[in-house]
C-alpha cells in the first residue's frame, strides 16, 4: 500500500493533465485543476475496512489525499467531526430525520482547517515556503495557523468587516495581515498584484488544487460514519463552493472504488438572499454565475460575490438532483436561536443558513419530511459572539431571584 495514490492533476474543462509534483495553479484555460488518483491500484491494494484502522483524523484517508508521506503531514489532529441528530428542531420544521455534521470542533473553529491541513502539508512538501491569500476570515485564520505549524510564512488580506476573531487568530499565529475596505474579491485583487513575480505562492480558493482535497474528506467521513452509506440530502452553505464540490468529488471517488453504492445524496447549495449568485444561475439554467452586486449578509463565510468554481458547484447540484436556495438574514438568525434552544447546538450563521434552507424546502414541498437530511455546521457559533445578544438581569450581592419553579 502506497501512502498516496495521487497521479496528476486534470482540468475538468479541457481534460489537459498537469504534473502534480511541482506547484501548479490554474489550467492554461483558466479552470481550477482537480487532483486525480490511481483508483484502480488503490482498489486492488486497499480495503475499505483498512480505513477504520487508521488514525481518528482526516489523515486516515491518506491514500486518497495528495500528500506523499506521513513525514510531510502538518496536523493538529483534525477531522472525524461528530454527526448527531437535531430531533426537536427537526420535528418542529417537519424533518425528523435531520442530522448535523458539526465542523465547529475542528482546530481554528471551522471546516477551513481541513483545506488548510492538506493544502499546507502539500505546499510544503513540494517546496513552497510562503503562502498568500484573500479571505473572509476563517480561511485566513486556518491557513495562518497551519502555516505557522509548518514553519511557513503567510500573507493574509481580509475585508475590514470580517469577524474580528479571525484577525486575532492571524495575529497570534504570525501572519502578515492586511485589511481592505471592500469585499473578498477586492482582497483577492490586492493579493494577486502583491504576489506577481515573487516567491509568495497564492493559495486562493480553487486557484491551487489541494485545498479542495482537504475539504472532500467531509464526504469521506459522512459516508464512513453512516456505515458506508449516504444520507438522502446534504445541505451546504455555499460561498466559493469548495466544500460542496469537495463532498461531491469525494463521494464520486468512493463510488469508483466500490466503497459506497450507486446512490448519491441530493446536494443543496444554500446562499444568503444578499449574496446568491449560484442560486440565480441555478434558477436560470446557466452553466456559470454572474457576479453579485453589493453582496451583504450576516453569514460572512458565504459572502462571495463571484466563485471561480461556479460551474463545478452547479454541476454537482444538477448531477445529484439537488437544488440551490437563498435564505434571509432574519431566517438565519431565527434558526440559530431556535436550534440552540431546542437541541443545544450553537451554530455559526453559515450553518444556521442550512437550517433555514431545510425549513424552506420542507414548507415548499421539495422535501416531504421522510428524508434523512444532513446539514453542515461549518463553524462553531463561538466564533460569532455578536450574532446573539444576551442581556440577563443583574442581581445585587445577596439579591434573590423573583420566582423559581
Ligand atoms: C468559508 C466558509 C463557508 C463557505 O465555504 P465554501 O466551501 O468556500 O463554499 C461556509 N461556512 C463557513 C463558516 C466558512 O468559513
Amino acid at each position: 500500500m502506497r501512502y498516496s495514490y495521487l497521479t496528476d492533476l486534470e482540468c475538468p474543462k479541457d481534460g489537459r493533465r498537469y504534473d502534480a509534483g511541482v506547484p501548479q495553479k490554474l489550467c492554461a484555460c483558466g479552470s481550477p485543476l482537480l487532483a486525480r488518483y490511481d483508483l484502480a491500484a488503490l482498489r486492488a491494494e486497499v480495503a475499505r475496512d483498512d480505513i477504520g484502522a487508521g488514525s481518528p483524523t482526516l489523515w486516515r484517508y491518506h491514500a486518497l489525499l495528495p500528500v506523499g508521506s506521513s513525514d510531510a503531514v502538518v496536523s493538529f489532529g483534525e477531522g472525524m467531526t461528530p454527526i448527531f441528530g437535531l430531533p426537536r428542531h427537526g420535528r418542529k420544521i417537519g424533518v425528523p430525520g435531520l442530522v448535523v455534521k458539526d465542523e465547529g470542533t475542528l482546530p481554528t473553529g471551522s471546516f477551513k482547517a481541513r483545506g488548510a491541513a492538506v493544502g499546507v502539508s502539500r505546499a510544503r512538501e513540494i517546496g513552497i515556503r510562503r503562502i498568500a491569500m484573500p479571505t473572509n476570515g476563517n480561511a485566513g485564520a486556518a491557513w495562518s495557523t497551519y502555516a505557522a505549524r509548518a514553519g511557513m510564512a503567510s500573507l493574509i488580506v481580509m475585508p475590514r468587516a470580517a469577524p474580528e476573531i479571525a484577525r486575532k487568530e492571524c495575529a497570534v499565529t504570525g501572519a502578515r495581515l492586511y485589511l481592505v475596505d471592500g469585499l473578498i474579491g477586492d482582497a483577492g485583487a490586492i493579493v494577486g498584484r502583491a504576489v506577481a513575480n515573487s516567491d509568495w505562492f497564492p493559495v486562493s480558493t480553487l486557484k491551487e488544487p489541494y485545498r479542495l482535497e482537504g475539504k472532500k474528506t467531509m464526504g469521506f467521513e459522512i459516508a464512513e460514519q453512516l456505515g458506508w452509506r449516504v444520507p438522502d440530502v446534504i445541505v451546504y452553505p455555499t460561498g466559493g463552493g469548495v466544500g460542496l464540490i469537495g463532498i461531491y468529488k469525494g463521494l464520486r471517488e468512493l463510488q469508483e472504488l466500490g466503497w459506497i453504492g450507486a446512490k448519491l445524496p441530493k446536494l443543496v447549495a444554500v446562499q444568503a438572499e444578499g449574496c446568491a449568485p449560484i442560486v440565480r444561475a441555478f434558477e436560470a439554467g446557466a452553466e456559470h454565475a454572474e457576479p453579485w452586486q453589493d453582496a451583504e449578509t450576516v453569514a460572512f463565510g458565504i459572502n462571495v460575490a463571484s466563485a471561480i468554481g461556479d460551474f463545478l458547484i452547479l454541476e454537482a447540484i444538477r448531477a445529484t438532483g439537488g437544488c440551490a436556495v437563498a435564505v434571509s438574514d432574519t431566517e438565519i438568525l431565527q434558526q440559530l436561536a431556535d436550534v440552540g434552544r431546542r437541541d443545544g447546538a450553537f451554530f455559526c450563521p453559515e450553518g444556521a443558513a442550512t437550517l433555514a434552507a431545510v425549513a424552506k424546502l420542507r414548507s415548499g414541498g421539495w422535501l416531504d419530511g421522510s428524508e434523512e437530511v444532513l446539514v453542515l455546521n461549518t463553524g462553531t457559533g463561538l466564533k460569532y459572539p455578536d450574532t446573539v445578544s444576551a442581556n440577563p438581569p443583574v442581581l445585587p450581592i445577596g439579591g434573590s431571584i423573583p420566582m423559581l419553579d
